[in-house]
Formats: structure tokens, C-alpha cells, sequence
């Protein structure tokens, strides 16, 4: 088999997740073993939530990580482009030509109408699903309709009845009802591509040969499967890797465990020990040994030998792990060059050196100030809280949570608009801004008597500056489940009381 090509298709909506690493190393894997190619395409359909930063991140957190790709949007190739937001050209066509075909149709139903309908369907104990209200529509009334201009999407027709059956490389036959599969949106009212139609057009455009991916994905497989039989495509073989755990045996979470790559390489995790420890998801080596490089998991790969039992993500073994890379992979030499191009270097530290330089009188100042900068986690106490903030505990929990929120949701890691963010939050909680930032500079720097937080956290970026405030968090004692249930509605009032204000 010399013509497999396998691919990662990461949507750039988020921070880039260590499942994005974990799935593109067994695609990678698994692509060399066959002396095929690997692929690397990027999902952007959603347009509202992808970023082009999302995608740099991506990338660069990939090649950090030593996981190189054939073809993709930096690289290029015969199947290109390889962001589907330049492909936005293909996909139309292919979903009227199932229309043509009888194989999907036309609908207007509007949001409200739907929505109407979800309600009613989950009045009488159903599970909310399209009913197929327009497959309902004469010919001449979709045509008239259509002329008029009326909004609509296009959905695919799906079997009522009956079992689907998907091959999976892993896990032999799945079996899904038919009656549980929706008749998926194809094209969006916007004329935009949905994932589903996107992924199988282009996985079979750039003649993909094994979608290796993750388990969650398994209830599209249908869809997917239905779609290649409608077109009259070869499927690609499917291959549905176990999801990453957090220790407790949950879908791997950043409320739990740190998820983004860029967290890591900010830790200071070696980018080789990360692979390793990724290879060991699921995957163990013939001789079961704990480390092993890239090189040695190329040479042993056999996809048979990946287990299904949820591998667990677990950063004290991922830590204990990447110490062994230290100690036994460097010499001095080299690890003084590790350091150098962590964090101890000119480009580095020069956004930062200014406002040292403000706070020191003799060089030996600088390190004792600056610590927290090149730190990981902080070794905080509640009583630093108390000591160095006039709220109370509760009170510290919320603004700390809030704060969280909305550093979350920020989609552009700008000292402004992180400020502007924590602005708003402070006049929305009704705190002065001098109280609100106080504990928050607890959290990021472990004292209010440091530097402006703003710049701290710019320079810590959005991944480790949120952990630490997590980290804080839980300093405070943690915030349970039904105490988060009550701050996600006050949370939202929140928005509501500004927007109400500023009508
Ligand atoms: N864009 C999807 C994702 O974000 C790709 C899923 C697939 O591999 O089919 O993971």
C-alpha cells in the first residue's frame, strides 16, 4: 500500500488541543509505516468562530512538537487549497447535485419554526429531531418558493428505518439505528458548507485513504458513510482512536487538566517528551517500555496494537516522563540550550525587561521579582488572598470565576482587550477596579506588589495565565458543581443587566 494518505483536519476555533496532537501522531504514524502521505487540511466552515490565529497556533504547535506534514496550507501540494474556507467554490454544487438526484432536498423551515417543533417533540418524551416537514413540498411549490428567494438550507435524505453498519479498523462492526440519525443540514442558509458536507467532499477530493480521528466522532460516521453511497465514492477506511481521559476516567477537560499545547511549551515540557507520552495513549511499544522517541514509534507502529480502554491523560506521569528526558537525554550543553530557547533568551524577555527595569536598583533584583514569570504553577495560600484583597472569600471565588469566563471567551490575546474585558466585568460586579485587580494579581503573579498584571498576563499568555487563575481557584477552596450552576446564572444576568442598561 504506497498510496495511503491519511490527514488531521483541526478546526481553528480554540487553543490547540493536545487531541489534535495525539490524533495527527497516529495519522502521521501510521502514513509513514505505508510510505504514504500525511495531510494537514483546516476546517474553517465556521467562519464565525474560526480565527487565523487559531490556525498559526495550531500549526506552530504541531511543528514544535516535531509533527510534520506532507501537504497543507503552509506547504502546499497537488490537492490544494488545504483551508476549506478557500474552497468555499466546491461544495455548492455537490450538494445540489444530491438534490438532483433525489438524495437531499430543499428546506425552508425557519429558526423559530424548528424550534417550535423541538419543543413539542420533547413535550412528548421524543429526542428533538428534524420531522422532514419539507420533504413535504410539490415540485412547483420548492421552485416558487426558491424564486422568491426565501431562505433555506439544503438537508440530506436518511433511511427511516432499519440499522446502519460502519467497518471500523478498531472496533469491527458498529451498529447505529437510522432512527437516531437527523437528516443533516448540507449546505447553510448562508450557503456555507456544514462540517459533514465539507469533510467527506474534500476527504475524497484529496484522496484520503484512512480517516484516523476520535472517537466522538463516530456518530457522524452514518452521515459520512451515506454521503460516499449517494455520490458513488470509495470510502475511506475508518479508524476511531479512544478519546483522552482526565484521571477520573472523564472526557479530558481543561476545568480539570490544562489542554492546550502552548500551555505545555510554556510549562517548559520538552517538546519529545509530549510525543512520547502521547504515543503512549492507547499505545504501547512491543517491548511495553515507558520512553521511546519518535523515531522508535515509526519504526514499531502497528495501529492493531492500539487498546480502546480510555487512556488517561495524566500530567503527573507526563511530568515524571518529560524528567526523564531531562536527565538522561541532555548533556549540559544541551540543556542549557533548552533553557535558552524556552524562555532565556533576548526576544523572549525583551517585551518584559522594561518594567523590570523600573522596579530594581541592582541586577540581583531582578530574578527574585521576576520568577513568577518563567514559573508554572504558584504556590499560593488562601491567607495570601485574604491578606492582600478587602473581599471576602465568596466574593473572591465569583470575580476570580468571572474573570475566568470572560478571559476564556476572548478570542484575541491583546493587553487592551484583556483589559477592557476585566474593565467591564469590574463596573458590571459593581467593584472598584483597584479591588477587582488585586486578587487577580494574586493569581498571576502570587502578589499585588509586582508588575501591571495586564502585562504579565500577555507576557505568561492566554493558556497559562487562565491555569493560574484556575490554580487560584482552587486555592479558594474550589467552586463546586452547584455552586457553578448558580454563578452561570448570575453570570448571564450579567450581560443581560449591561445590555438592559445600555438600551
Ligand atoms: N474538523 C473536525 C475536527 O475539528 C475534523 C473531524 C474529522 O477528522 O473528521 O476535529
Amino acid at each position: 500500500m504506497s498510496n495511503v494518505r491519511t490527514r488531521i483536519a483541526p478546526s481553528p476555533t480554540g487553543d490547540p488541543h493536545v487531541g489534535t496532537a495525539y490524533i495527527a501522531l497516529f495519522n502521521l504514524c501510521f502514513a509513514r509505516q505505508h510510505g504514504g502521505r500525511f495531510v494537514l487540511r483546516i476546517e474553517d466552515t465556521d467562519q464565525a468562530r474560526s480565527t487565523a490565529e487559531s490556525e498559526q497556533a495550531i500549526l506552530d504547535s504541531l511543528k514544535w512538537l516535531g509533527l510534520d506534514w506532507d501537504e497543507g496550507p503552509d506547504v502546499g501540494g497537488d490537492f490544494g487549497p488545504y483551508r476549506q474556507s478557500e474552497r468555499m467554490g466546491i461544495y455548492r454544487q455537490y450538494a445540489e447535485q444530491l438534490v438532483k438526484e433525489g438524495h437531499a432536498f430543499y428546506c425552508f423551515a425557519t429558526p423559530a419554526e424548528l424550534d417550535q417543533m423541538r419543543q413539542e417533540q420533547m413535550a412528548r418524551g421524543e429526542t428533538p429531531k428534524y420531522d422532514g416537514r419539507s420533504l413535504a413540498l410539490s415540485y412547483d411549490e420548492v421552485q416558487r418558493r426558491l424564486e422568491n428567494m426565501e431562505p433555506h438550507v439544503i438537508r440530506m435524505k436518511v433511511p427511516h428505518q432499519g440499522v446502519c453498519e460502519i467497518s471500523d479498523m478498531l472496533r469491527g462492526n458498529i451498529q447505529i439505528d437510522w432512527a437516531q440519525v437527523d437528516m443533516q443540514i448540507l449546505l447553510k442558509a448562508d450557503g456555507m458548507p456544514t462540517y459533514h458536507l465539507a469533510n467527506v467532499v474534500d476527504d475524497h477530493l484529496m484522496e484520503i485513504t484512512h480517516v484516523i480521528r476520535g472517537e466522538e466522532w463516530i456518530n457522524s460516521a452514518p452521515k459520512h458513510q451515506l454521503l460516499y453511497q449517494y455520490f458513488g465514492w470509495e470510502m475511506p477506511t475508518l479508524c476511531h482512536l479512544p478519546l483522552l481521559r482526565n484521571p477520573d476516567k472523564s472526557k479530558l477537560s481543561k476545568r480539570k487538566n490544562p489542554t492546550s499545547i502552548l500551555y505545555y511549551q510554556r510549562m517548559g515540557y520538552l517538546p519529545e517528551a509530549m510525543l512520547n507520552y502521547l504515543g503512549r495513549m492507547g499505545w504501547s511499544m512491543p517491548d511495553e517500555r515507558e520512553k521511546f522517541s519518535l523515531y522508535d514509534m515509526l519504526s514499531e507502529f502497528d495501529i492493531n496494537r492500539v487498546s480502546l480502554g480510555g487512556p488517561i491523560f495524566d500530567t503527573e506521569k507526563l511530568r515524571w516522563l518529560n524528567g526523564c528526558w531531562i536527565r538522561e537525554e541532555l548533556d549540559a550543553d544541551l540543556f542549557a540550550q533548552r533553557l535558552q530557547n524556552w524562555a532565556y533568551n533576548r526576544e523572549t524577555l525583551m517585551p518584559i525587561l522594561p518594567h523590570l527595569q523600573q522596579r530594581v536598583e541592582i541586577l540581583s533584583d531582578v530574578a527574585p521579582i521576576a520568577s513568577f514569570l518563567v514559573s508554572g504553577m504558584l504556590d499560593l495560600s488562601e491567607d495570601r488572598f485574604l491578606r492582600e484583597s478587602k473581599l471576602e472569600k465568596s466574593e473572591l471565588l465569583k470575580l476570580l470565576q468571572f474573570a475566568l469566563w470572560r478571559l476564556e471567551a476572548l478570542r484575541h490575546w491583546q493587553r487592551e482587550l484583556i483589559f477592557e474585558e476585566i474593565k467591564l466585568l469590574a463596573t458590571q460586579l459593581e467593584v472598584k477596579l483597584k479591588d477587582f485587580l488585586a486578587p487577580l494579581f494574586v493569581a498571576i503573579a502570587g502578589t499585588s506588589a509586582s508588575i501591571s498584571v495586564m502585562d504579565s498576563m500577555v507576557f505568561l499568555g492566554p493558556d497559562l495565565s487562565r491555569a493560574r487563575i484556575r490554580h487560584a481557584i482552587e486555592v479558594l477552596g474550589g467552586v463546586s458543581k452547584k455552586q457553578t450552576k448558580k454563578l452561570e446564572k448570575d453570570y448571564a444576568q450579567l450581560g443581560k443587566a449591561a445590555q438592559g442598561k445600555d438600551a
